[in-house]
């Protein structure tokens, strides 16, 4: 056992919500720590999170590896460009993807270097007095006390206790970002956002890919057209989605060499069978809040294993935060980063805040799902007199030059101030298109205001335009 070390700042996990509060920290001067114990493909510490090593930076390599591949035999013909026999190399995909996540990953350790903030690398546990223990990789322990101690811990996959995790015939986001062929079935517990983005992958490298969702609803957290469109989209493309499906079974088996999940489900028609190579269960995720408190820290978790919080990410114990997806509200990198900044900035003496109302969501499936705001049901059932108008990308030269026509933009805004209250999108190029969405709530901006801002032409973005217009019924390129 080492010294006591002391810092202003002493961070636990190094993801989006931790190196950016870290990093804003000791951009205030203040000495900051951060402790990370992940560990890369190759061995080796990597910073970054579940972002960057398993999560939104490789997926969405993937998803673009993958879109290309689909757009040669879906797309490329419209255009008229033919050509024989069309390949994907996966492990040439996956070495591509692992790349990035090098260069990403490196890069917040170049980042912590050049603002000088100090790296720990093993499992931080908080102690009473905001010390942290942490046992590194090597087996030795450092102890460090921070004046501010900022538990960013992150999350981790939830397992079904019908399904455990092999790494292999029955993973989660990790297993399914490596696959080392392209899975003949592939089948995927919940329709949410990583089982459609991974579910998408893989079928457009040739997978038959079957996504087994508990819920009714498609989508229920997105705006109901948008969802019934994607919807309609993802069945074009063949993802086979089942609602209303109850999984109680998996169960491998060897079949030759090879391995087969075989699943049991209900649904509205009855007991379901279903087999598959592969299984992705992506049901959601927990906070990763385990070992991380010693019995007397006085930090409280909730129910579900949260950290609780305050506003202003306070846990109520003197000097001792938390931040990121360990936390309530959305599980969203950009949602982190943006409570790190405020917390580094508010135990600085600045006025940190985040606006949860202006949290933009992005699917990144073909074509993308984008949302800021309120749906229209949120509005109803809260009783908000709203008036919206939509306009779709059918009627956008851009879109329809790119042989993109799916989807549209729906602008709701307040039925007597006008204000805008929700933006929901759903086509190519909308993971973009939403922030002007975001900025126009964020400046308190009107339906009008967004009329009456000159949009290039042509553009994607006109969509946003015209339909902000649709909102007063006075859309140009449709009829009203
Ligand atoms: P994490 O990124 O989970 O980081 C926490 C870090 O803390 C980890 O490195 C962990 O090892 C470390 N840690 C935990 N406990 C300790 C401890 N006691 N001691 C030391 N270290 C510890 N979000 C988006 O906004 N956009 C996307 O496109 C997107 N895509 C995703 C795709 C997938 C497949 C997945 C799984 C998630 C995706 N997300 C996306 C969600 C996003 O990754 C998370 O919201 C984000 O990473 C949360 O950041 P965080 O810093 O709170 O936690
Ligand atoms: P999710 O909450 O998005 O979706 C989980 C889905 O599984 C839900 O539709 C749920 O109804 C369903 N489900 C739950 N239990 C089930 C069961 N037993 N059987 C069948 N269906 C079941 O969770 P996720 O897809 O695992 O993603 C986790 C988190 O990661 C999300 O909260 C999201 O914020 C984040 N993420 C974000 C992005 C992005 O921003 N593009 C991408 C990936 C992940």
């Amino acid at each position: 056992m080492s010294d006591q070390q002391n810092f202003d700042v002493v961070v636990i996990g190094a993801g989006p919500a931790g190196y950016h509060a870290a990093i804003r920290a000791a951009q205030l001067g203040l000495k900051t720590a951060c402790i990370d114990a992940a560990l890369g493909k190759d061995g080796k510490p990597a910073l970054g999170g579940t972002c960057l090593r398993v999560g939104c930076i490789p997926s969405k390599a993937l998803l673009d590896s993958s879109r290309q591949f689909w757009n040669m035999g879906h797309l490329f013909g419209e255009h008229g460009i033919s050509f024989k026999d069309a390949k994907i190399d996966v492990e040439a995909m996956i070495g591509r993807k692992d790349k990035i996540v090098k260069q990403f990953t490196g890069g917040i350790a170049m980042l912590f270097k050049a603002n000088k903030v100090t790296p720990f690398y093993g499992f931080g546990t908080l102690h009473k007095g905001n010390v942290v223990k942490v046992k590194q990789h090597d087996g030795s322990e450092v102890e460090l006390k921070g004046t501010n101690v900022i538990i960013a811990a992150g999350s981790d996959s939830i397992e079904l206790p019908f399904a455990k995790f092999d790494g292999d015939t029955i993973v989660d986001n990790v297993g399914a970002l490596d696959f080392t062929e392209v899975p003949k079935r592939l089948g995927v517990i919940g329709a949410g956002v990583i089982g459609l983005e991974l579910g998408s992958v893989w079928k457009r490298l040739g997978a038959e890919v079957t996504i087994l969702e508990a819920l009714p609803d498609f989508l229920a957290a997105a705006d109901a057209e948008v969802a019934k469109t994607a919807a309609r989209e993802f069945k074009k493309q063949g993802l086979d989605i089942q609602l209303g499906a109850k999984v109680s079974k998996a169960e491998v088996k060897s079949k030759g060499k090879k391995k087969e999940v075989h699943l049991t489900y209900t649904d509205a028609k009855g007991e379901q069978t279903l087999v598959v190579d592969k299984l992705l269960v992506a049901v959601g995720r927990r906070a990763a809040t385990k070992n991380l408190l010693a019995d007397d820290t006085g930090v409280k978790l909730d129910e579900r294993g949260m950290v609780q919080v305050d506003e202003h990410c306070h846990t109520g114990v003197d000097g001792v935060w938390a931040v990121g997806d360990c936390v309530r509200g959305p599980m969203l990198a950009h949602k982190g980063f943006e409570e790190g900044i405020a917390v580094a900035e508010l135990i600085a003496g600045l006025p940190g805040h985040v606006n949860f109302d202006t949290i933009p969501w992005v699917i990144y499936t073909e074509p993308e799902i984008a949302w800021v705001g309120k749906t229209e049901k949120q509005l109803k059932d809260e009783g908000v007199p709203y008036k919206a108008g939509s306009f779709p990308f059918a009627a956008i030269g851009r879109a329809v030059a790119m042989g993109e026509p799916a989807g549209f933009v729906k602008v709701i805004a307040h039925a007597e101030t006008d204000r805008v209250l929700g933006m929901h999108l759903v086509g190519v190029g909308v993971s973009e298109l939403v922030h002007e969405g975001v900025l126009t709530m964020e400046f308190k901006g009107s339906a009008d205001d967004l009329a009456r801002i000159c949009h290039a032409h042509p553009t994607l973005s006109e969509a946003i335009h015209d339909a902000a217009m649709a909102v007063d019924k006075r859309a140009i390129h449709k009829a009203n």
